[in-house]
């Protein structure tokens, strides 16, 4: 739902809320969302924030659904040779031992075998991976 529909019905349902007054005496209802302790304020905050957090989880599923798709990069690859990406970490001392799944820069699913990376754009890694990017989760 549009931003201006919820002020609309944010606006109109505040003012008729309200008692009414002589035509003279200034008016304090005319602009609810001007008034800091104005419900509909507040109601079309609340609005805007379960938006916001209902867009961010969809974005996040639509995110992980995609990641399932996405193709391996090969070990080949001139990106991952330019940080000496390799599919199992354990074969590399360098690694000392971190993986892509513990990686900040990993956002594959807990569990999954593979998951995107962020320096590799469309590309997913083994979550057993590693490369010389690695960086601790905080
Ligand atoms: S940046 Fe992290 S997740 Fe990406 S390949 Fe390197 S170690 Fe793996």
């Amino acid at each position: 739902m549009a931003v201006l529909e919820l002020y609309r019905r944010a606006a109109w349902r505040d003012t008729r809320a309200q008692p009414a007054r002589p035509v003279s005496e200034p008016s304090q209802w005319s602009f609810p969302l001007n008034q800091p302790d104005s419900t509909a304020r507040r109601r079309l905050l609340k609005r805007i924030a379960l938006a916001a957090s209902i867009g961010a989880v969809a974005t996040a599923n639509l995110r992980a659904a995609d990641a399932a798709d996405l193709p391996l990069i090969a070990e080949n690859d001139p990106v991952a040779t330019a940080v000496k990406y390799v599919e199992d970490g354990t074969k590399v001392k360098e690694a000392e031992g971190n993986r892509c799944d513990t990686c900040s820069l990993y956002a594959g699913k807990d569990g999954a075998a593979q998951g995107p990376c962020q320096i590799f754009k469309g590309k997913a890694v083994k979550a057993a991976g590693w490369c010389a990017s690695w960086a601790p989760q905080m």
